[in-house]
């Protein structure tokens, strides 16, 4: 193997073979907000859930974006919509029908 001077993180690896993209397609379907999530994290460290629950929607939404959503989505349970996410947004983002989308989804 050559040495590159690096090594892969296995958590931001895309596992092909269990690449599942209906979530995205779905939400893009509706509104393509999701595209335009740049990962900042602004959303996560404001969130009021994050404080008490395992609540990280830019992590949400970055394993949405990768098509590894399975275990991810499951924190949305713990939003409590309050929309502080939304206020620091840079990218503008209506959290909130994303979120209320993404649990619909998981509660399928
Ligand atoms: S709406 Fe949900 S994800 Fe956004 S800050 Fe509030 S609890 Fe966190
Ligand atoms: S604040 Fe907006 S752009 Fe930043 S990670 Fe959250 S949803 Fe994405």
């Amino acid at each position: 193997m050559i040495d590159f001077g690096y090594s892969r993180i296995e958590s931001a690896c895309i596992d092909v073979d269990k690449h599942n993209d209906s979530l995205l397609n779905s939400l893009v379907k509706k509104d393509s907000d999701i595209l335009t999530c740049m990962a900042c994290g602004s959303c996560a460290a404001t969130c009021t859930a994050g404080v008490y629950q395992p609540m990280n929607l830019r992590r949400v939404i970055l394993h949405i974006q990768r098509g590894n959503e399975q275990e991810e989505i499951k924190q949305t349970a713990h939003c409590m919509f309050c929309g502080k996410c939304i206020l620091v947004c840079p990218r503008g983002i209506n959290t909130r029908p994303l979120l209320t989308a993404i649990r619909t989804y998981n509660s399928r």
